[in-house]
């Protein structure tokens, strides 16, 4: 036998048995995104290298050493996108989606990075992220913030929470950081091999360690909240506000800081105490200065991006159910006459009722094992054709999921509201 191959480690095949699940879950996030008037925005999954270095920052997780980069045939360097947000920028600057109006847009898709992979971190991952531009205040915010909230709300997970930071303007961010890097000078000897490099870097960083031997030292450092100038200050008290007065409860976490370098005022994530050690199901915030810094207008702009695996893992544990792809009704066609005819009555059926979800037996076989498929399939009912329905015109139905059922026979054109009718009654 030939040599079997398998997956790339950490790039994970989606199996039929689970793809209910995904697809239930991707249509609610876009029915959520349409109630708010968010549009689709489809990104190539491939962009320049230089486009992640300069976005995303050169001293972060993702850009040292988590990204697939390689060179193209004629040698530029491309990178596997390991996030939506700057090659969602690029495309709004390049197609000149920023001039003098707000957009409110999402993508979904995979993502790429090189991590080690565990429960909930993969090397593929797909994420939904949202993004809004052209909007300075915390409105906007709260608006992200509510939007995602109503998801949870949608899809019955309960047991999420909000961690709200604001990490200030770019000018007292430089200034808490000198702060932070004479506190933790101080404290040198209790600091990791990580903590030492980025204490250079992008000390930052150090605040949002999951190393627990750091636990005490972050714990203890400058708070980043007493160190806001006056107006992140004034955006984040206006946006606790507005998340007040809309029922939403939050945990200020002064420690949260996220790993990549274009955020600034507010950020936020929601985690979950539910899956282990990788509990953050959504995270996000505002980045103003990115989109000037990628070549466009200074505008605006702020959003977040969650990772669907995590949230699939959620659903699944509670038993989410997500879009139902059982047969409704099973076509079962003995002998070559009937077969014959049983394709064109299938084709009849799918023209009048487009939503109906229709097996078709195919492969032959006799009354007995074609019986066994349908029973199989989980439908609610089969629909019978041998020889006498065929060379009649009619059709026999039978109920598959009650204890004792009739069958009985129809013309075929009575097919239709017969079923439409059943099916009403067992949905
Ligand atoms: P983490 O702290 O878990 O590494 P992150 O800060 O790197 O997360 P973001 O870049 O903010 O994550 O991505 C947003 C969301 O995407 C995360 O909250 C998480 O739900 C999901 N995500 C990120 N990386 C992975 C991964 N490798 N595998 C699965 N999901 C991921
Ligand atoms: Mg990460």
């Amino acid at each position: 036998m030939a040599k079997q191959l398998q997956a790339i480690r950490g790039m994970n095949d989606i199996l039929p048995a689970e793809s209910a699940l995904w697809q239930g879950l991707e249509s609610t996030v876009r029915e959520v995104l349409a109630a708010y008037g968010y549009h689709e925005i489809r990104l190539p999954l491939l962009e320049k290298t230089e486009l992640f270095a300069r976005s995303i920052g050169e001293v972060t997780d993702i850009v040292e050493k988590e990204m697939y980069t390689f060179a193209d045939r004629n040698g530029e360097s491309l990178t596997l996108r390991p996030e939506g947000t700057a090659g969602c920028v690029r495309a709004c600057i390049e197609h000149g989606l920023l001039h003098n109006q707000t957009q409110r847009l999402w993508y979904a898709g995979p993502m790429f990075r090189y991590e080690k992979p565990q429960k909930g971190r993969y090397r593929q991952f797909h994420q939904v992220g949202a993004e809004a531009y052209g909007m300075n205040g915390p409105d906007i915010d709260a608006e992200l913030i509510c939007l995602s909230a109503r998801l949870w709300q949608r899809l019955g997970l309960r047991e999420v929470t909000l961690q709200l930071n604001s990490l200030g303007s770019s000018a007292a961010r430089a200034s808490y950081r000198e702060r932070l890097v004479t506190y933790l000078n101080l404290r040198h000897d209790e600091l990791d091999e990580d903590s030492r490099r980025r204490l250079h870097t992008n000390p930052l960083r150090i605040l949002d360690s999951k190393n627990p031997a750091l636990r005490a030292v972050i714990a203890e450092a400058p708070s980043l909240l007493d160190h806001l100038d006056p107006e992140s200050r004034a955006h984040f008290e206006e946006l606790k506000i507005l998340l007040d007065d809309a029922g939403i409860a939050y945990e200020i976490n002064p420690r949260l800081v996220r790993g990549l370098d274009y955020y600034c005022k507010t950020v936020f994530e929601w985690v979950t105490d539910t899956l282990g050690a990788q509990g953050t199901i959504c995270a996000g915030g505002r980045y103003d200065g990115l989109i000037e810094e990628l070549g466009g207008q200074a505008v605006p702009g702020v959003g977040f991006a969650m990772g669907l695996e995590r949230l699939v893992a959620m659903l699944a544990a509670a038993g989410y159910a997500g879009t139902d792809p059982t047969p409704q009704v099973y076509l079962i066609a003995v002998g070559d006459a009937a077969q014959r005819c049983g394709l064109a009555l299938a084709e009849r059926l799918r023209d009048q009722l487009p939503v109906l979800r229709l097996r078709m037996h195919c492969g032959g076989g006799g009354f007995k094992a074609q019986f066994r498929r349908a029973d199989h399939s989980g439908a609610q009912f089969a629909l019978i054709l041998g020889e006498d329905e065929a060379k009649t015109g009619t059709v026999s139905v039978k109920p598959l999921r009650e204890a004792q059922s009739e069958q009985q026979v129809l013309t075929q054109d009575q097919v239709p509201t017969y079923l439409r009718a059943a099916l009403e009654e067992t949905p």
